[in-house]
């Protein structure tokens, strides 16, 4: 599992926000070929075929046939991320971790003062960068530890599981892996995101989004004459942004607790627009939120009857834990899964969207469970392979209770 992870950190799969194709970016084809490879010397089967294969978009699909009947998904994520640089990552191996800083190299260090996690980690086996790249453990440690697991499910014919589909995606740094995720195809009615993470986190809830256009249009005069005539669209943009309350704002919030955020305003003093997203983990309220902009909107209104505010609401995403609680054995099997390998599952809502909360909402429940990484991004990146070997663990105890409930 560790070879093969040392091996795929060294394809450079960085995704391109500005690319209008799928892939974003063609080299992650190279690393999904690689796959393909590795999953036929495996023995898998395709999905719908006789072997692994990439789809045109660089889904790589496979199947392990089950013992049992069922069907679990699998899935991580071929890309890395656009913010910081994915080329020719040389990955450094820490035997027998002593404690204390770690001196990656390029003047980066990765401190327990503030990776606390490295203090749970003393004696085990760290991969970490050289300092000049990230390592790409986000989320080449989820694709080699679902490897290692079905290595050792077709070399173990007495392990009992369901059918094992698998799914390997390209572009999830950059919010598009769910676009053209081959669902029909896939055709699995559980799946799990194996992406990002310590040591037992798992998650089932992930923010709720809307994003919100407000537009405002004044009156435009030549200021010199504009006295008693003039309404600066600007002026009230301002006012609208000053009435949010900061106590609901990303800077004053953590957890559970929901926002509202400005992102980006452009216009003139005739005419001038602002959006924000709204994000909150309890759908309603993050609804409520939208009408509570509406009525400040109306009350700007009032106040100025001249002046035209509209304001124009559009669903991005919802907190898949809304699907999810309709399915309450899901996650009791993966807390059982977790459990097995030895570790207390801890649930973390996820303050962001994920492939999952998509996938879920188009169908196919798709809760995340832990892949190691940490400090991810960026050059202080780092994996414990004793962590891997936990992923590795849960996904294995995962696939046999769904085999056990089945069998
Ligand atoms: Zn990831």
């Amino acid at each position: 599992m560790v070879d093969r992870f040392l091996e795929y950190v060294r394809f450079d799969t960085q995704s391109d926000d500005n690319s209008d194709t799928c892939p974003s970016t063609a080299k992650q084809l190279a690393l999904g070929e690689r796959l393909v490879i590795e999953l036929t010397e495996l023995g898998l089967r395709g999905v719908g075929e006789p072997t692994p294969s990439m789809d045109d978009n660089g889904y790589v699909l496979a199947e392990l046939p089950g013992t049992t009947g069922g069907v679990v998904g699998l899935c991580a994520h071929i890309d890395t991320a656009p913010a910081f640089d994915g080329c020719e990552v040389k990955p450094q191996i820490v035997e027998a971790y002593q404690g204390g800083p770690i001196e990656v190299g390029h003047g980066v260090v990765i401190d327990p003062g503030d990776t606390p996690e490295l203090l749970e980690c003393v004696g085990d086996t760290l991969i970490t960068t050289d300092g000049s790249t990230l390592l790409g453990a986000d989320d080449k440690s989820g694709i080699a530890t679902i490897m290692g697991a079905l290595e050792i499910l077709t070399r173990e014919p007495g392990l009992s599981h369901p059918t094992v589909r698998v799914c390997f995606n390209p572009d999830e740094e950059i919010g598009r892996g769910a676009d053209r995720f081959p669902l029909e195809r896939f055709d699995c009615p559980v799946a799990f995101t194996i992406d990002g993470g310590f040591t037992g986190e798992i998650s089932v809830e992930t923010f709720s989004a809307d994003k919100a256009v407000v537009t405002f249009k004044g009156v435009s005069v030549h200021p010199g004459a504009a006295k008693g005539k003039l309404v600066n669209a600007l002026t009230y943009m301002g006012k609208l942004l000053d009435r949010l309350p900061m106590a609901e704002s990303p800077e004053c919030t953590e957890g559970r607790e929901g926002f509202y955020h400005p992102v980006v305003a452009s216009g003139d003093a005739a005419s001038c627009s602002v959006q924000l997203i709204i994000r909150d983990f309890d759908t309603r309220v993050v609804e409520e939120r939208g009408l509570r902009l509406k009525a400040m909107a109306s009350a700007l209104m009032a106040e100025e009857t001249r002046l035209d505010v509209s304001v124009e609401i559009t669903e991005q995403y919802r907190n898949m834990f809304d699907v999810l609680q309709g399915h309450p054995e899901i996650l009791d099997r993966l807390e059982r899964a977790v459990r097995a390998a030895g570790i207390e599952p801890q649930l973390r809502p996820v303050r962001g969207g994920t492939d999952g909360s998509r996938l879920t909402a188009m169908g196919m429940p798709t809760p995340n469970i832990f892949a190691g990484g940490i400090n991810l991004h960026g050059p202080a990146e780092w994996v414990s392979t004793r962590v891997m070997g936990q992923v590795a663990c849960t996904i294995l105890n995962l696939v046999q209770v769904y085999g056990e409930e089945r069998g």
